[in-house]
């Protein structure tokens, strides 16, 4: 198992720091934001250490796939909440402060003012056909992996 001994959320995994830890299996834990965007919000991650999506192995991904519609229900039902938001922050550019992969699970309600607006782009012509392209030929070399 990987693991980061200067790593919050490893500390956590390993019981070594206090969180309030909501789910766990074998490979994943769910505990609470110590920082909560909306009561409830939940912070999902697996056990090994990665940083990055980008490098997490096929049955680590899956683990944390296979767990988040459990944890969802909960969260609906814990916080009478109306939706959430599910988000993982890659890299300090999106955000990441916590170099363990983690997705958040924010609460929503109608009316909590949270916000969550993105500036929307526009592809000139002719741009969404050649990304696309891009994107088929980069996950044509990736298959399986
Ligand atoms: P991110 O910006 O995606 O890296 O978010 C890191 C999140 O981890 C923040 O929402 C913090 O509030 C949360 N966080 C940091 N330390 C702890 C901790 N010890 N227990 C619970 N949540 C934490
Ligand atoms: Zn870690």
């Amino acid at each position: 198992m990987h693991r980061d001994p200067d790593c919050v959320f490893c500390k956590i995994v390993a019981a070594e720091l206090q969180a309030s830890v909501v789910y766990e299996d074998d490979s994943v834990l769910a505990f609470l934001d110590i920082g909560p965007l909306a009561e409830g919000h939940l912070l999902l991650v697996p056990r090994e250490h990665h940083e990055r999506l980008t490098e997490l192995p096929v049955r680590t991904a899956s683990a944390v796939a296979s767990a988040l519609p459990q944890i969802s229900r909960a969260l609906l039902q814990v916080t009478k909440a109306d939706g959430f938001n599910l988000l993982m922050n890659q890299g300090r550019v999106s955000g990441q402060i916590v170099p363990h992969l983690h997705f958040h699970l924010i609460p929503r309600k109608a009316g909590d003012n949270l916000g969550y607006r993105w500036n929307v782009g526009k592809y000139p012509p002719g741009r969404e056909t050649q990304i696309t392209a891009a994107f088929q030929v980069a996950l044509s070399h990736h298959k399986g992996e």
